[in-house]
């Protein structure tokens, strides 16, 4: 029999790839498994707040993303009909700009990351089941492409496989807070469209529309819409993506018009906003497989590696003595009570119907200079929700208007 690992990974993207670099980091064993020979692209418009830049900057991996030619974001440009917030937010942890890497150029990076810190990396290797004993996970058996089957066991095995996560379908992990999804979305790149920065436009009726510039001079345009709109959507998804950019960003459709789409539309049904128990005797969930909700607010990836931290974190004290149980439940209550504000504003607002009170507090952001900035700056990670929500703050932006 093998050599037990101090930790199993499945899924080497946002989630897993940081958590077992962190952990190799630590001096600890760890293998890391994902079923997609990776790189590979995947379903995701990949836009990077400063709070997650701010975690590859940390980890010493930001100028590997940026040289990867993902051009910098200096601007942002976030409306709702005729309200529009222009600006950018402070520094925070010293970014001043944003970037929107393509997945087949930052998932690379932090996988090279991984195995650079001494990570034992397997490609190709799809996770079947788990091992159980006396209801404690003690490891996995994988299969290679060629169907060859293998059984690895470690301390933790940690789920960082997406929405869909085999991991928490076979510990029976149950979902909590759930909340339906709002929006389709459909999207695709274009060359020769003038980068504008980052723009996030809701207009009237449900739609929005995001656009922001990317890896080979590249331009990453996206239509949102409301569920009950798919069916109509899809029997002409070029005539209705352009008629939705020429009614909520007329002078940005015709950009796009005048630029060449190179590659095809990608279009989805986003799945349920949720959060999932993460963690239990012998694993843990990270990432999407944990905790997801509508990419309206951009924070998946960022969530990914924050979170991935936090529990590389955790399962290091966890290996070096205390109590694994404890230190997992730490994880996952910590996650929670700092992801609880921003879920509950993406899927607030994420059906792209502002209630009037938050119509009103757009109007009053809008023009005003300071009130921009905190408010990119929520956007970006710099301050919680709760505190720009908070009354007082409000009460001043709202009077000032
Ligand atoms: C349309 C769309 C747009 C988005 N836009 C943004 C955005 O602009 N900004 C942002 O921050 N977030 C965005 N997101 C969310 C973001 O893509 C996710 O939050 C992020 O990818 C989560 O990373 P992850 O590592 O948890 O999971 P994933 O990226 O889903 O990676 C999971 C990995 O696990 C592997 N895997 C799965 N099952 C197995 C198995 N059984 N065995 C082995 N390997 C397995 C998969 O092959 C995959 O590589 C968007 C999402 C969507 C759908």
């Amino acid at each position: 029999m093998n050599e037990p690992y101090d930790a199993i990974v499945v899924g080497a993207r946002c989630a897993g790839s940081p958590v077992a670099m962190l952990l190799a980091r630590r001096g600890h064993r760890v293998l890391v498994v994902d079923r997609t020979a990776l790189p590979a692209d995947t379903v995701s418009t990949h836009y990077l707040q400063q709070y997650g830049l701010a975690r590859l900057q940390a980890w010493g991996l930001l100028d590997e993303v940026r040289a990867t030619g993902a051009p910098p974001i200096t601007s942002m440009t976030i409306s709702y009909d005729d309200a529009v917030i222009c600006g950018f937010a402070d520094p925070i942890d010293g970014i001043t700009a944003t970037l929107a890497p393509r997945r087949t150029a930052l998932d690379p990076v932090l996988l090279r990351a991984a195995e650079a810190a001494g990570a034992e990396v397997r490609l190709g290797v799809a996770l079947r089941d788990l091992i159980v004993e006396d209801g404690v996970v003690r490891g996995v058996r994988l299969q290679s492409a060629d169907g060859e089957l293998v059984e690895e066991r470690a301390r933790v095995v940690i789920g960082a496989d997406g929405a869909r996560s085999r991991v928490a379908e076979a510990v029976g992990a149950g979902t909590y807070d759930v909340v339906e999804p709002s929006c389709f979305i459909y999207y695709s790149y274009w060359t020769g469209v003038p980068d504008t920065g980052f723009h996030s436009r809701i207009g009237l009726n449900q739609q929005q529309v995001g656009l922001w510039p990317t890896n080979d001079d590249r331009t990453m345009v996206a239509v949102m819409r409301t569920r009950d709109r798919y069916p109509e959507f899809r029997r002409d998804v070029e005539r209705n993506f352009h008629e939705v950019c020429e009614q909520v960003v007329p002078d940005l459709a015709e950009q796009v018009r005048a630029g060449e789409q190179v590659e095809r539309f990608i279009g989805i049904r986003y799945p349920d906003n949720y959060y999932r128990v993460s963690a239990g005797p012998g694993w843990a969930l990270v990432g999407d497989a944990g905790y997801h909700k509508d990419p309206f607010t951009g924070k998946g990836m960022s969530d990914a590696f924050t979170h991935a931290e936090l529990l590389a974190e955790k399962i290091a004290q966890g290996l070096a003595g205390r109590p694994m149980g404890d230190a997992l439940t730490e994880y996952t209550m910590t996650r929670d009570a700092e992801t609880q504000g921003a879920y509950r504003f993406t899927t607030m607002i994420s059906d792209l119907a502002l209630t009037p009170e938050l119509q009103g507090l757009f109007r009053a952001v809008s023009g005003n200079d300071p009130a921009t900035r905190q408010f990119l700056s929520m956007v970006g990670g710099g301050i919680s929700g709760e505190d720009f929500f908070a009354p007082a703050n409000i009460g001043t932006i709202m009077a000032a208007a």
